[in-house]
């Protein structure tokens, strides 16, 4: 011990460098007073460690202001077909809402240094559109230079609102870090070349204690230098990439959701957060449409074991959801109950698939034709039954399937997924979520293909009251209660 450390406690690497990475949506930044609330929120993180007199490493991500992005979209659109005067006047308003952005919380110095910025990208946008009605460049190309700028001026204003709170805070142009291949409108981040410019570019913020504000979603070809962009929804991805190659102590992604919730508020009112989730009951829960992270844009932070936490923007004091490496088990195994309507239910029945095989792939080779994705897939004997969440191809589907047998189809379903860690290997649960709707007809249940998860479909009419009554089972206070004061008896009959 004392040969490692010959120079007392001082030298043990200390936490102190390692970031947190602050990302912030489009909705929470969607207008000054989003500004102002995402400037507190930073500057409270930053100052915590106050007492000691030093600042904490911040790393700060955001997105284009709410429907910025869709609108350079649309005008590149129009531009395309040659209007250009058209798609240039549908982004006025948002060069006000930037304007308003500068004009209400920017002092008169930082506020002409603002709207230079803004008035900039104005004309430099308008020459983009320009080049996309000519015709001479991939269109896709053009379109990620031009929808770039709703992140460059995002972060640049909040950089400059943070600057006025007093932080030292600086824009940083995300497309010097994060390099990617060609592929433009959906580029793919190449780790190495990312995580080594990243770390040239944010350590010596980092030794000075200045908050790099940077623009989600945003980023550059390695071979090209020309702007690329990550696919619609980027700035999470650029939170975990940022994060990865910083090895940050942990990524907050800001929105405006308590978190993860036991079950959509919309049906269930007394939904509540869950405080933490493994990466893998994350993944289940956002494939079911829960309003949180995509498994895919937070890869890099997973492969990484960094916490991913959800919080809102709008109620700050809450601690959100902690999302992490850590597989822990909740008292009730279940932790959250999502699911997805609008599903339809697929049965194929063939006695020729007994006993035979390449049945299974001729089968799923009719919806790898109609390029359908199949969802939940159950099989006996002689029958297949599978849901579809996209039945628009489904005519030319159940053409083919005729082929292979019998063919019944079940519109209007939904599917409910029960999720908690240890899930497969705790008896009891399956029992309890079919008794608590014994009354409800099942028609596919799923269970063991992931150890997280239990999946079932039920009619959309009784669904509801299906995660209503799941909800009441797995977490309602007065179950609780009823269990803990079981809990507790059972302990006090051991002692006598
Ligand atoms: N602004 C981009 C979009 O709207 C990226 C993001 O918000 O994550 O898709
Ligand atoms: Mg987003």
């Amino acid at each position: 011990m004392i040969g490692l450390f010959p120079f007392g406690s001082e030298v043990i690497p200390s936490l102190s460098h390692e970031p947190t990475i602050m990302k912030f949506g489009g909705t929470s930044v969607e207008d000054a007073r989003a500004f102002l609330r995402v400037s507190r929120i930073i500057a409270a993180h930053v100052r915590a460690d106050d007492e000691e007199g030093e600042a904490r490493p911040v790393i700060v991500v955001v997105s284009a202001m709410s429907r910025m992005t869709d609108a350079l979209v649309a005008s590149v659109q129009a531009a395309t077909s040659g209007d250009v005067e058209g798609a240039r006047r549908g982004l006025e308003e948002h060069f006000a809402r930037h304007h308003a952005v500068a004009r209400d919380l920017l002092s008169a110095s930082g506020r002409v240094a603002a709207e230079a910025v803004i008035e900039s990208a104005r004309d430099e946008i308008a020459e983009g559109l320009r080049a996309v009605a000519a015709h001479k460049l991939p269109r896709l190309l053009l379109q990620d230079e031009i929808i770039s700028y709703g992140e460059r001026l995002s972060a640049t204003l909040l950089a400059h609102v943070l600057c006025e709170s007093g932080l030292a805070a600086r824009y940083v142009d995300a497309r010097r870090l994060i390099l990617t291949n060609d592929e433009y409108g959906c580029a793919a981040p190449l780790f190495d070349e990312t995580e080594r410019s990243t770390r040239a570019g944010l350590e010596p913020l980092i030794e000075r204690r200045e908050v790099a504000v940077l623009g989600g979603f945003i980023a550059a070809s390695a071979t090209t230098a020309r702007t690329t962009t990550l696919g619609r929804g980027g700035s999470d991805c650029t939170a975990a990439i940022i994060g990865a190659a910083m090895d940050a102590r942990e990524i907050q992604i800001w929105t405006d959701v308590n978190g993860v919730l036991t079950a959509d508020p919309q049906l269930v009112p007394r939904a509540r957060t869950v405080e933490r989730l493994s990466y893998a009951e994350a993944a289940e829960l956002a494939y079911f449409g829960a309003k949180v992270l995509h498994p895919k844009t937070i890869q890099p932070a997973i492969d990484q074991c960094i916490p991913v936490r959800i919080c809102n923007s709008r109620a700050p004091e809450e601690t959100g959801t902690l999302v992490g490496a850590e597989t822990e088990t909740a008292p009730r195994t279940v932790k959250a109950i999502a699911h997805k309507r609008d599903v339809t239910v697929v049965q194929i029945t063939a006695a020729r698939m007994l006993g035979a095989y390449g049945f299974l792939r001729a089968l799923f080779e009719v919806f790898d034709r109609h390029r359908t994705v199949v969802d939940v897939v159950t099989t006996s004997e002689v029958s297949v039954s599978l849901t579809l969440d996209d039945a628009s191809a489904l005519s030319s589907i159940l053409r083919d399937l005729r082929d292979l047998g019998t063919v019944l189809v079940e519109p209007r379903r939904a599917t409910i997924c029960v999720v908690g860690e240890g899930l497969r290997d705790t008896p009891g649960v399956a029992a309890r979520v079919f008794n608590t709707i014994s009354d409800i007809n099942v028609s596919l249940i799923s269970l063991g293909a992931s150890s997280v998860n239990l999946t079932f479909v039920v009619d959309e009419a009784r669904l509801t009251e299906a995660v209503t009554r799941l909800h009441e089972a797995f977490f309602e206070e007065r179950q609780f209660q009823n269990d803990n004061a079981k809990v507790s008896l059972a302990a006090s009959d051991t002692s006598l």
